[in-house]
């Protein structure tokens, strides 16, 4: 099985109340990619200028990521400064610098169309839905969006959700896509527009999963030290899509069982800056603190 991820590669400027990054490798494609690649072979579709750093590829060729449809384009990489402050849940986007992102119309690779996972990270929903339609066979088609998409292309991505099978997006923008303050009546009315499943973050509270026959509730990983909640988002979907892609029957159990993955992922995705503590990152380490997530959430029965 192989995994398509398009999306956005970026060099990142954060500032956390416990410390700063400057130009780091981040993006969400990036993140999506790197945590996928612990599962299946991953394709990644992007693009990048003509200054962006030879160790940042040589990382994501180690983990085996395919970069033939990563575009490298005249001009500058695409930049992003965001701070945190003690709420670790809410980015501030201080400056976005598009550069070679502004032009970007991903073209998918003739060899990567036949992939049968495919992520949409990010980016406008009317090209999210042109590589929904270049994927020749797809079996599962995730896609995330953001506020600014929901405010000014709504037409447009309530269009692209009709392609989509799993919707991967957070509280605040579930409830503003819905036009719903009611998250449970948000999720209803969403899964009405395309999506069988409907995935929401929630930051450090975990991630509720809909769809029409059952509601699951996974906490975040109650960590010591979050040093920096960038790519957290991309970096669940990663270890999401990763753990689906490896099974035989996509129901609601392997959901979520997904989910745990994707959440334990992210877990570690926050313990450092950029990539800094996937880099280091082991298979093991990945299934020790999912058998911890099980403990996390087990209570027993009550006799009647
Ligand atoms: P997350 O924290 O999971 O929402 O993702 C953060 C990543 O998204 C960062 O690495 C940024 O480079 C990237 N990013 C920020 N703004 C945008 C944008 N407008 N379009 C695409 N990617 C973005």
């Amino acid at each position: 099985m192989t995994i398509l991820a398009v999306g956005s590669v970026a060099l990142d400027t954060v500032e956390t109340p416990f410390g700063q990054a400057e130009e780091a490798l981040g993006g969400a494609a990036v993140y999506f990619s790197y945590a996928a690649s612990f599962f299946n072979h991953v394709r990644l579709v992007g693009v990048i200028g003509e200054d962006f750093p030879e160790e940042h590829l040589d990382l994501l060729k180690r983990r085996d990521i395919d970069l033939s449809g990563l575009e490298r384009a005249r001009g500058a990489t695409f930049r992003w400064k965001g701070r945190y402050d003690y709420d670790l849940n809410e980015a501030h986007t201080l400056d976005t610098q598009l550069n070679v992102f502004e032009t970007f119309a991903p073209k998918i690779p003739t060899s990567f169309k036949d992939s049968e996972f495919v992520f949409l990270a990010n980016i406008q929903p009317g090209l999210q839905l042109q590589v929904a339609e270049q994927v020749s066979a797809p079996r599962i088609i995730a896609c995330d969006t953001m506020n600014f998409w929901i405010e000014g292309a709504y037409d447009q991505l309530r269009r692209t959700l009709q392609k989509v099978d799993i919707l991967i997006i957070n509280d605040a923008e579930a409830r503003e896509l819905a036009r719903e303050p009611s998250l449970v009546k948000a999720a209803r009315q969403i899964l009405n527009w395309g999506p069988e499943t409907l995935v929401v973050k929630r930051g450090e509270y975990g991630v509720l999963m809909f769809n029409q026959h059952s509601v699951f509730s996974a906490p975040a990983y109650p960590l010591e030290d979050v040093y920096d909640p960038t790519g957290a988002g991309d970096t669940f979907a990663g270890g999401f899509m990763g753990y689906l892609s490896t099974v035989e029957e996509i129901n609601d159990a392997s959901i979520r069982q997904a989910i745990v993955f994707g959440s334990t992922l992210a877990s570690f995705n926050v313990e450092d800056f950029s990539l800094g503590r996937m880099k280091t990152l082991k298979m093991q380490d990945i299934l020790d603190r999912f058998a911890e997530f099980k403990l996390l959430s087990h209570f027993e029965e009550v006799e009647a």
